[in-house]
């Protein structure tokens, strides 16, 4: 019975990064016929963002990646809050101190901070909170359990970690990396229940997977490391037997493959799932929906950040995606994050997607410039452009002479094509068009063509200023479709206009 989840951390932003692995916890629970769990990690208060967690369940719902269970849905495994679970959390840790697998510490931040720098300037940069430099437990000293009691009743503010005992090896079957093993020297004894009574990600991560009955935990390669830890967890509680299996996904890598991706890259490229608008309009970024890319071109790219189905078929439907998708085609080297492959993707799906359901996006688009379509004109528009444009926004943007008069934009090809002794060839053009009865591309491209034979102009000398006349540039779909969609009235306005 497969059961995955999805444990962001209110803190910000979902980022493509957070997508992609709650996309490959769906697919998988979905291929699997499982269970896809939606659990909110908020118990670090401070780094906690409010609106975060709804942004988190908007940006899903928009993706298409809907959580059978979890905080607004329910289920038989919640609370799905941890915020929601501390009692839960306070007894599982009580577990651990009486089993001696945890143990109270009272050490000061600053006897730490000095420890460390004692540590420093003996040559150890890695001070570790382990085995040869604990202590039972106060700033090094050892306590008896009358004293420990005394503290805590006291009120000294005290910690709860976890004992790590050295000399023991951790192998985690992780089913990207394979073998992957860690000395448990490596692991320091780690804060699994802080000063302020909440526990740490480390101690409730463990505790709500194995609760809630994660059969597979997918998550991203920088949990590696923690990992070790969260075993040596499982077999402290004696839950060995049951714990997951660990998928962790290939690291996100900057457009030119150096390095990590990082917010910083997504500034230019649309990083985040929408804006950050709600976060005090601090960090100003555009969101990929609102930079006018579809969901389910999105899912699609992102499915091939890391996974690849080992055939050259590109172009994968949700359910398709579902279909093909499986942990052991998880690649294990970084996956470089190509911005324009995310546009060459929604491109596919704009152009897959039939005039009439684009039409509303496209009215929308035009709508936050003042520009109100008839639904006949935005379909129009979308049939025209579909193959010109990447994004949404674009269709305004390559597309505004529908609606306004643009002037020449293309200034060049202007001044090479346009005479001022044309003048007159070309009111004589507007008079034939205005004879044109019924206003449709077949009809003015007849009358167009009609006039040229009487006047022995060729298609190249008059569609350009036609065009460049109407729309201000000699680029664009056909022309004639162009002077449809502009109205009779509007094309016989704008001809010839700007060329004095
Ligand atoms: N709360 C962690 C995060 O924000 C979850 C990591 C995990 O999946 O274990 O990514």
């Amino acid at each position: 019975n497969v059961r995955v989840r999805f444990a962001p951390s209110p803190t910000g932003a979902l980022h493509i990064g957070g997508l992609r692995t709650a996309l490959y916890n769906y697919l998988y629970a979905r291929k699997q016929e499982g269970t896809f769990v939606l659990r909110i990690e908020d118990t670090d208060q401070k780094r906690y963002v409010p609106g975060a967690e709804e942004y988190i369940r908007e940006a899903l719902k928009w993706a298409g990646i809907t959580p059978d269970e979890g905080p607004e849905i329910g289920g038989d495994f919640g609370p799905y809050r941890q915020s929601e679970r501390q009692d839960i959390y306070r007894k599982y840790t009580q577990h651990l101190v009486d089993s001696g697998h945890a143990y109270y510490a009272f050490d000061t931040e600053e006897e730490l901070d000095r420890r460390r720098e004692t540590e420093k300037e003996q040559g150890n940069h890695n001070f570790r909170y382990d085995a040869s430099t604990r202590g039972d437990m106060r700033n090094g000293i050892s306590l008896s359990k009358e004293e420990t009691d005394g503290l805590i009743d006291g009120g000294t503010p005290y910690v709860v970690r976890l004992r790590v005992d050295p000399g023991q090896m951790i192998h985690i079957q992780d089913t990207v990396r394979g073998d992957v093993a860690f000395r448990s020297e490596e692991v320091d004894d780690k804060v699994l229940m802080k000063a302020d009574g909440l526990p740490t990600y480390h101690l409730a991560n463990v505790v709500d997977d194995h609760l809630m009955k994660i059969s597979h935990v997918i998550r991203g390669e920088e949990w590696l490391p923690s990992t070790a830890l969260h075993v040596l967890l499982y077999r402290a509680f004696g839950w060995e037997k049951t714990m997951p299996a660990f998928a962790h996904l290939p690291l996100l890598l900057k457009p030119n493959g150096k390095g990590k991706l990082s917010k910083r890259d997504g500034q230019a490229l649309g990083f985040p799932v929408f804006p950050l608008d709600w976060n005090g309009g601090e960090e100003k970024l555009t969101g990929f929906r609102e930079a006018g890319f579809l969901p389910q071109a999105m899912t699609n790219f992102l499915a091939f950040l890391g996974w690849n189905p080992g055939t050259e078929q590109e172009i994968f439907s949700l359910t398709e995606l579902v279909e093909a998708f499986d942990l052991d085609r998880i690649n294990k080297s970084g996956a470089q994050y190509d911005f324009e492959k995310a546009k060459w993707y929604n491109q596919q799906y704009l152009i897959g997607t039939p005039d009439e359901a684009l039409a509303p996006a496209v009215s929308e688009v035009f709508a936050r410039h003042g520009h109100g379509l008839t639904p006949d004109r935005a379909t129009r528009i979308a049939q025209l452009l579909k193959e010109r444009v990447h994004t949404l926004p674009e269709f305004y943007e390559q597309g505004r002479y529908f609606c306004e008069r643009v002037g020449i934009t293309d200034e060049k090809m202007a001044r090479k094509k346009w005479k001022p002794e044309l003048r007159p060839t070309f009111e004589q053009l507007r008079e034939r068009l205005a004879t044109v009865k019924h206003w449709k591309a077949p009809d003015i491209k007849a009358a167009t063509v009609a006039f040229m034979e009487e006047t022995g102009l060729g298609f190249g000398a008059v569609l350009p200023i036609l065009r460049l006349a109407v729309s201000g540039t000699t680029n664009g779909p056909d022309a004639f479709a162009i002077l449809e969609t502009i109205g009779k009235e509007e094309t016989l306005a704008r001809l010839p206009k700007g060329f004095d």
